[in-house]
């Protein structure tokens, strides 16, 4: 009877440890292929006036065919997402005619993105943890039930909080160091001026480095030109502005979804 007890335990376990991995696969896969946003939120003139500033930019990185740029009020100031069949980089609206070298700056730590796939590696990192830890936990912990539970819990907490944000946190930082390597001394300037307005705001946490270790690493490749840059608060009034007006449009909509749940 007991053993009975113990293979039924030992196979619940072992289907709660494989349904994981199997739900993570196939979100995986899904979001391989979802398009990336609605198509209504595309403006075909829009992708072709970034695409022409960057054109040299991108056939030199390799990336001129499968770019689609979107303006949007998304909370964030930039996004990128790249599935198989597209490459998109979500903008914050108007702030191309706000500072157009805040924006090439900007954009350029996404380009870092696109190029490095980061977000299908930032992606593929669940499914990788999942079946790994059923490995593990067969391994080290067996199947039964209640201990697969309590251990895959444990493991997934330490992954999400600490193994999850740590790649995230690398890629950004790599997608800055890209950004300043490949910047004008006015893009450099104006990725400044997007820190000095973002320190005058309410900050989100995010992965991205902070605005003032942002702001020392933007200083620090200035100098090395023999540059000391402060920028004046009339020269970035227009992104705190801009800034502002995301924030209140992204807490709108967040309390509208909100609402559309109840
Ligand atoms: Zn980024």
């Amino acid at each position: 009877m007991s053993s009975m007890i113990s293979s039924g335990l030992s196979a619940l376990g072992s289907v709660y440890l494989w349904s994981n991995p199997i739900a993570k696969v196939k979100g995986f896969i899904s979001s391989l292929f979802k398009p990336v946003s609605k198509s209504e939120d595309f403006d075909e003139e829009f992708n072709r006036r970034v695409i022409k500033i960057f054109d040299k930019f991108l056939k030199e990185n390799n990336l001129d065919a499968n770019l689609k740029i979107c303006q949007m009020w998304t909370g964030h100031i930039m996004g990128t997402k790249t599935t198989f069949n597209e490459n998109k980089i979500i903008v914050l609206s108007n702030l191309l005619d706000t500072d157009e070298e805040a924006f090439k700056f900007l954009f350029k730590h996404e380009i870092s993105h696109v190029k490095g796939n980061d977000s299908i590696k930032a992606a593929l990192l669940n499914p990788i943890f999942s079946i790994s830890s059923v490995f593990f936990l067969r391994h080290y912990c067996g199947l039964s039930f209640i201990p697969a539970v309590i251990s895959y819990r444990i493991l997934k907490y330490v992954f999400e909080k600490r193994v999850a944000i740590f790649v995230a946190t690398f890629f950004e930082r790599k997608a800055d160091n890209f950004a300043i390597n490949n910047s004008t001394i006015d893009e450099l300037k104006g990725g400044l001026r997007m820190v000095y307005a973002e320190k005058e705001l309410l900050t989100i946490p995010t992965f991205h480095p902070t605005p003032s270790s942002r702001k020392k690493a933007l200083e620090a490749a200035l100098e090395k030109v023999g540059i000391r840059y402060v920028p004046s608060s009339e020269e970035f009034e227009g992104l705190i502005k801009l800034l502002k007006k995301n924030q209140e449009n992204s807490i709108a909509s967040k309390l509208q979804e909100m609402e559309e749940k109840k």
